[in-house]
């Protein structure tokens, strides 16, 4: 009987934890903590994202601020507001949505962020202090795929980890973290990608599938070896007959997979969950890095 690991539980657990935390800060005097978010035209499901944001620093007593930009706006503008959010002291993080019209360039706009309050972590000082093993904001999704393997005491000391996918947002920091020392960590990890050839043979080796592609269903039940571990990174809006008019679809086909699995997150309420509690846990840190002296 596999392990359904339970993102949505163990993000509600943790996030309610963040809440006591928040509380008691402001039970001495200090102000909440502050997050910014910067969204650009009005693609759907980065609309989503950001009302569930800022659900989140609700729920937590986070202050959140969120820009609503029209598409048109100038790359300027949009670096003109990121630096004066950077200036402002009592904003702790900011976000800039990704994805950015055409007429941007999302790099450009990522390294303006001030690395201190950048806590989506996809700014290149804090991807090379991930990389080096150094304090840092590790991005969202990754660190929240390592608090889920911690807090199920998944065993990754010198296991096979098979990272698909190589973005700079999921996969390529998922396989660095996989690889680190520490724990959760010390694996031997490959990184697969578009050109990898004959995946199957690197997935049915592995002791732990981590999926990122954006390809509903990609990872099947005859990809694996009995007893593997899969996280299931993907989510993709598939239409559906529902009020919404889409359901979310993973990149792990549950069914197959799912009775041949040692443990299997779901789509959704598996990582998702676990990436909105990084973003607070990050934004947390960096408020404690102004008030605790
Ligand atoms: P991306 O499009 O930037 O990267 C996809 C990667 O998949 C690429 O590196 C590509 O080489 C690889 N790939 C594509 N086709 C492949 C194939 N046939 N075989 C092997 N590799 C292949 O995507 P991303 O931003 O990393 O996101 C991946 C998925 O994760 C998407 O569904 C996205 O929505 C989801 N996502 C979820 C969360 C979350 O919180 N759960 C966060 C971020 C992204």
């Amino acid at each position: 009987m596999s392990t359904i690991i339970d993102g949505k539980g163990l993000a509600l657990k943790l996030r309610s934890k963040i809440k006591e935390e928040v509380s008691q800060f402001k039970n001495e005097g200090h102000r909440s903590p502050h997050l910014a978010a910067i969204l650009v035209g009005d693609d759907g499901a980065s609309q989503t994202y950001v009302a569930s944001k800022e659900r989140d620093c609700q729920f937590v007593g986070f202050e959140s601020t969120v820009h609503k930009l029209p598409a048109d706006t100038s790359e300027q503008a949009l670096l003109d507001l990121i630096s004066s959010i950077n200036a402002t002291d009592s904003i702790d993080g900011l976000i800039v949505q990704l994805p950015l019209p055409k007429h941007m360039d999302a790099s450009k706009i990522t390294e303006a962020i001030d690395p201190r309050i950048d806590v989506d972590g996809f700014h290149t000082i804090s991807v090379g202090r991930l990389t080096k093993n150094e304090d840092t904001y590790i991005s969202a999704t990754p660190f929240g795929v390592m608090m889920m393997l911690a807090e199920y005491g998944i065993e990754t000391k010198g296991k096979h980890c098979v990272v698909i996918g190589r973005s700079n947002i999921v996969g390529r920091p998922m396989s660095i973290l996989m690889s680190r020392g520490g724990y959760p960590g010390e694996s031997t990890v490959t990184l697969c990608h578009r050109y990898t050839q004959d995946l199957a043979s690197h997935t049915s080796r592995a002791d732990i599938v981590i999926v990122a592609v954006g390809i509903p269903h990609f990872l099947k039940g005859d990809m694996v070896k009995e007893g593997a571990v899969v996280i299931d990174v993907g989510i993709t809006r598939v239409a559906a007959d529902n009020q919404k008019g889409y359901a979310l679809q993973g990149d792990a086909e549950f069914d197959t997979l799912v009775d041949k699995c040692a443990a299997i997150t779901p789509v959704p309420g598996g990582v998702g969950p676990m990436t909105r509690y990084g973003l607070l846990f990050n934004t947390l840190k960096s408020y404690k890095s102004k008030i605790i002296q």
